[in-house]
């Protein structure tokens, strides 16, 4: 099994470009953003102690996505492999995820990461907002709280994953989602 990292800053179009990644490689699509918004919509208990840390742009507790990931990579069949976005988040994550594959004999394949300065996060996320209607997006509070939690908890996997030899970035500037998707595609295709 292929596992590929989808990366990069809020805003930067990971949800956007994943669909066309995931049916192109015959990968399942894991965004644990959208797992946790599902576990909201649904009223769990889980949802409940996630909703308070998500609209105030932190991270839920690691074992809370971890659960998610390993329950992905124990039901999911009939794919070659997972596109996992939104995971992992932190240093910490980072390494759970390596044992968690190293038990099952796999290893992570490679990180395509998404990058876009910060000014245009909140054009995108704000942009995003009137579309989708996420809490977390209606802010600008919040989503600079998200920016400052993406580069203190989350950039350092950057040096992580390039000392692995597995870091691929590519810039998600473009006007159109057209272009940045064609850009996406070609890096993705220069390392499968
Ligand atoms: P975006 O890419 O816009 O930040 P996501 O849907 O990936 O949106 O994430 C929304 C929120 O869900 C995050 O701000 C965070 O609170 C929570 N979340 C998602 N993935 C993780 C993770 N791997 N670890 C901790 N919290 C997470």
């Amino acid at each position: 099994m292929k596992t590929y990292i989808l990366f990069g800053p809020p805003g930067a179009g990971k949800g956007t470009h994943a669909g066309a990644i995931a049916e192109k490689y015959n990968l399942r699509h894991i965004s644990t953003g959208a797992l946790l918004r599902e576990e909201i919509a649904a009223g769990s208990e889980l949802g409940k102690q996630a909703k308070a840390l998500i609209d105030a742009g932190e991270l839920v507790p690691d074992a809370v996505v971890e659960g998610m990931i390993e329950n992905a990579f124990d039901t999911v069949k009939g794919v070659d492999g997972f596109l996992l976005d939104g995971f992992p988040r932190n240093l910490q994550q980072a390494a759970d995820l390596d044992a968690i594959l190293a038990k099952r004999g796999e290893a992570v394949t490679a990180v395509v990461a998404l990058m876009i300065p910060d000014e245009m996060i909140y054009t995108r996320i704000q942009g995003r907002a009137l579309i989708e209607g996420r809490a977390d997006d209606a802010s600008d509070e919040v989503i600079s709280n998200r920016i400052k939690t993406y580069h203190t908890q989350t950039e350092p996997l950057i040096e992580y994953y390039s000392k692995a030899g597995k870091y691929h970035e590519v810039e998600c500037t473009r006007p159109t989602i057209e272009e940045n998707r064609a850009n996406v595609l070609a890096l993705v295709d220069s390392i499968a």
